[in-house]
């Protein structure tokens, strides 16, 4: 939560969603005294949008039922861990707008409880030291449809066991060479509890605890235990545990954990053109399909940030997409609706000229020019206005002039009229075209007396055009990302990368902006009027920025979409 929401005092919403409607019935019923959260993230990547929804609603949960939400770092397997995604984690949360305070959390904190408490399994013949090799557990395991076959190590006596376990241990077996499983029931129609694997043998340092530890725990083994350990009343996680629940209850069951957590299943969040995988996120910054976890391009909550969009955007969408049982493909659309809103509140109005077309202004004297006002935001009167520069020479928009303009084409076009904004009507009396052809220059008009945009006659004109004044623009890059994805649903499974957008990135190395830009800030997006938002890029080198758009003005990739669909089918 953000300091404002704070303020104005978060409500219980119970009835807003199924879990929360769970946790107000507890508190109601006296089950639970204080509702404890967690937010649990392997730090093998870094965060991304799904994560977004998971942290959302254990926070927000804590905090509108005025219980705490732990941060927990779920670093069991050393093999894909690292620091740099537990600082990356740390970061990502805390910019959304959630503080964990004190409850900062390492399951690493908790192997040698977790340990004693495999030893009391063992003793109590609920677990047992297996030889088989990796293949041969596999292979025993069964099917959905067959039951799985008991191993030959299963009936060991607990002394051996424990002796098996503590040298397992001490690190006196290679990787691989043994685990520890429970012992439950190998015909269980749930497999799951076909004797799951406790711990493995791994000899890797862990960024925490170093080479102290040769064996460590499953996930399984450790979520539990250590929600339990952190009295964590509401075990919150996505629906693809809801098979593991039965072992969840099982361990707390048979275990001497000192609370009763439970868990709860939602649906994960799934978005169209969107692979929301940390193992293929992975992939796309490991072979260099993108420029790294932050790349503006990615859903990550660092890629994002960079792109401008604001951490209120991405709760906002979270509220609006609400928490279910039933797995679901969101729009984008809606995520971009979103950032949209929360954007046209707070950006600031500027003018850029992406693509420039130069503008002489034939009957603007040589060596002048004055000083226009243009308003920060029209609806937000409080932003102030800033001064523009206008002059003889001008770059518009490419886009904005069409020499064989189609009937309902109002820009500029030869003899035509427009207005720029802020400053005058301009006609198009000449254009200027190179050796090959390709228009340069347009030489128009201006009226004088239309200063400020209207004619004193009365006469109309059907355009309104951005420019920027030749002198006195500055240069930058920008860069229009597109989807990472063209595919509606990709699925992220074997070679993906077909499905990535050849056009997620374009660089437009020529683009004019007004000098106000030069105090562009990272994470503060500006709107560059008709063209959408966007964001400096805090890599910019210095005196030439380059800006990220963040988003365009309206909704236009479906379309595009639908017309080069229907284009393709026009073809002979
Ligand atoms: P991946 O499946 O891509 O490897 P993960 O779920 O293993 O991701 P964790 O770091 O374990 O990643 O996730 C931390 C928490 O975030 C978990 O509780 C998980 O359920 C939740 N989470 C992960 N992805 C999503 C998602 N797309 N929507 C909602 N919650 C998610
Ligand atoms: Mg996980």
């Amino acid at each position: 939560m953000t300091t404002d929401d704070k303020a104005s005092g978060a409500t219980a919403e119970a009835g807003r969603d199924f879990i929360r409607d769970i946790v107000k019935a507890d508190l109601d019923a006296g089950r639970v005294k204080e509702v404890v959260t967690r937010f649990p993230p392997e730090p093998n990547g870094y965060l991304h949008i799904g994560h977004a929804k998971s942290i959302c609603l254990n926070f927000c949960i804590a905090q509108e039922f005025g219980g705490h939400c732990n941060l927990r770092f779920d670093d069991t397997n050393p093999a894909k861990e690292e620091q740099e995604y537990m600082d990356a984690i740390e970061r990502d949360v805390r910019w959304l707008g959630f503080d964990w305070g004190k409850h900062l959390y390492h399951a690493s904190d908790y192997f040698e409880r977790l340990y004693g408490w495999a030893e009391d399994l063992i003793r109590a013949g609920r677990a047992y030291v297996d030889d088989q090799s990796q293949d041969e557990i596999r292979s025993n395991r069964g099917t959905l449809t067959e039951p799985g076959k008991n191993s030959p190590f299963r009936e060991r006596g607990v002394e051996e066991n424990l002796d098996l376990f503590r040298r397992m241990r001490a690190g006196e077996f290679p990787n691989g060479a043994r685990v520890l499983r429970a012992k439950i029931d190998m015909a269980s129609g749930n497999i799951n509890l076909r004797d799951p694997v406790l711990y493995r043998i791994l000899h890797a340092p862990h960024p925490r605890t170093g080479t102290t530890w040769k064996i460590y725990p499953s996930y399984d083994f450790a979520h539990g235990q250590s929600d339990a350990i952190e009295g964590i009343t509401h075990s919150v996680c996505t629906l693809e545990f809801e098979d593991h629940r039965p072992l969840y209850d099982w361990f707390i069951a048979n275990l001497n954990v000192p609370s009763k957590p439970r868990q709860y299943e939602f649906a994960r969040l799934n978005l169209t053109y969107t692979v929301l995988s940390k193992r293929v996120l992975t992939t796309l910054v490991r072979d260099g399909y993108v420029t790294g976890w932050d790349d503006p391009r990615m859903p990550t909550i660092a890629g994002l940030r960079r792109r401008g969009v604001p951490a209120e955007a991405i709760r906002d969408f979270i509220k609006r997409i609400g928490v279910v049982k039933a797995n679901s493909l969101v729009d984008v659309g809606m995520f971009e609706f979103s950032v949209r809103e929360a954007l046209n509140k707070t950006a600031l109005r500027r003018m850029a000229v992406l693509k420039p077309l130069k503008v002489t202004i034939e009957n603007y004297p040589e060596g002048q020019s004055e000083e226009l006002d243009a308003v920060n935001h029209p609806d937000d009167p409080a932003a102030g206005a800033r001064k523009i520069k206008f002059g003889r020479e001008l770059y518009i928009e490419q886009d904005d002039f069409m020499e064989n303009p189609p009937k309902k084409f109002f820009r500029l076009s030869p003899g035509s009229e427009v207005r720029l904004r802020y400053a005058y009507f301009v006609t198009c009396r000449d254009v200027v075209k190179n050796a090959k052809g390709e228009v340069t220059e347009l030489r128009c008009a201006y009226d004088p007396a239309t200063k400020g945009g209207n004619a004193p006659d009365g006469r109309k004109v059907k355009a309104t055009m951005h420019w920027v004044s030749a002198a006195d623009s500055i240069a930058a890059e920008v860069r229009l990302y597109n989807p990472l994805f063209s595919k509606l649903g990709p699925t992220g499974g074997e070679g993906f990368t077909a499905d990535l957008n050849p056009n997620s990135l374009e660089v437009l190395t020529g683009a004019r902006l007004e000098p106000a830009l030069a105090d562009a800030k990272p994470e503060v997006p500006v709107q560059f009027e008709r063209n959408g938002y966007f964001c400096v890029d805090p890599a910019s080198a210095p005196g030439k920025p380059a800006f990220n758009r963040t988003i365009g003005l309206r909704d236009t990739f479906a379309k595009d979409v639908a017309k080069d669909a229907a284009k393709d089918q026009a073809l002979p």
